[in-house]
């Protein structure tokens, strides 16, 4: 927000874009605060190969999963491209230096523009008194004695410049991204570190339900409500699915699971352990599971107390 209005303050036209990775997770308000700027915003995804990023980055990852400066390199490959789609001249970000500790420190903000072969073309007019003129200051787009020499971690500049532009509603500082929060890690390093080729398909589910590890090659995903069992049939069901049985209570009241590999007899009576932990009101000598067509009568052990979880959220 403050990069764009600085920016339309030298009154230079602006666009808009939000970029979104299957991990962005809080509530998006761009729309809205694209309207507030009057600036036209785009809405750019990310493709599968940004996944590859997540399970090998270059640069290391934050304290969480979070590859913050290969994604910043991804994202602004993207919009490098955009640029040249819609004919601007040089790309603007509202980066702070040494705001966060994985991707804002100066020689990862350099690395960032060489990277995304943006280099002097991209432009952080927050901190850009701090850093090496970049093209559109040399060349006199941009006045650089109207930019700003903000550094560092507090917001309080950051605020006094909103309230100096007449921003409203100003964000609550976060990533808006499940990378940096350390549960959400914990399942996304498991995936990775499993045996096989983790999809999209696979990530997509981290973000549904309780994991639980059963070993190296199975796990069980349970619903934590009625919206959750149903996404977790509606995975199952899809084209490039790895999940090889899908679980429902029969007689009883629970949730619903799914088997991501091996579908041994094993891996089956430890999904179906695991729904009656999570249930209540069930017959102990009764208790009936669909798994997909079949029907099996869920013993309690205490096996899956036993064993360890990778997420219990
Ligand atoms: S917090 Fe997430 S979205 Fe933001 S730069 Fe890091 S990995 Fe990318």
């Amino acid at each position: 927000m403050l990069a764009i209005r600085i920016m339309q303050e030298q009154g230079i036209e602006v666009e808009a874009l939000n970029f979104k990775t299957i991990f962005t997770c809080c509530q998006d308000q761009s729309a809205q605060t694209a309207r507030d700027l009057g600036v036209r915003l785009t809405v750019v995804g990310q493709d599968d190969d940004y996944l590859d990023l997540v399970k090998d980055p270059q640069f290391g990852r934050g304290k969480g999963a979070n590859p913050c400066v290969d994604c910043r390199i991804y994202m602004f490959e993207k919009a490098k491209r955009f640029m040249h789609q819609i004919g601007a001249d040089f790309i603007v970000s509202g980066e702070v230096a040494g705001q966060r500790p994985m991707s804002q420190k100066r020689r990862d903000l350099d690395r960032i523009a060489y990277h995304s072969d943006l280099e002097d073309l991209l432009l952080r007019p927050l901190s850009a008194k701090l850093l090496r003129p970049t093209l559109p200051e040399r060349e006199g787009w941009v006045d650089r004695e109207q930019l700003y020499a903000i550094e560092g971690r507090s917001r309080k500049r950051l605020i006094e410049l909103a309230k100096k532009f007449g921003l409203k509603d100003i964000p609550t500082p976060s990533t808006g991204c499940s990378l940096t929060e350390p549960k959400f890690s914990k399942k996304v390093f498991d995936l990775i570190d499993s045996p096989g080729e983790s999809r999209r398909w696979d990530f997509e589910l981290l973000k549904i339900g309780r994991h639980f590890r059963y070993d190296t090659h199975t796990k069980v995903i349970l619903g934590r409500d009625a919206a959750e069992n149903d996404q977790l049939r509606y995975a199952h069901q899809l084209p490039d699915a790895a999940s090889t049985a899908v679980f429902a209570p029969e007689n009883f009241a629970g949730p619903q699971a799914l088997l991501i590999g091996p579908r041994t007899d094993a891996a089956i009576a430890f999904a179906a352990s695991l729904m009656l932990r999570y249930s209540r009101d069930y017959d102990p000598d009764n208790a009936l599971v669909r798994v997909d067509d079949q029907i099996i009568n869920a013993i309690e052990n205490d096996r899956a107390k036993s064993l360890e979880t990778i997420a219990m959220m």
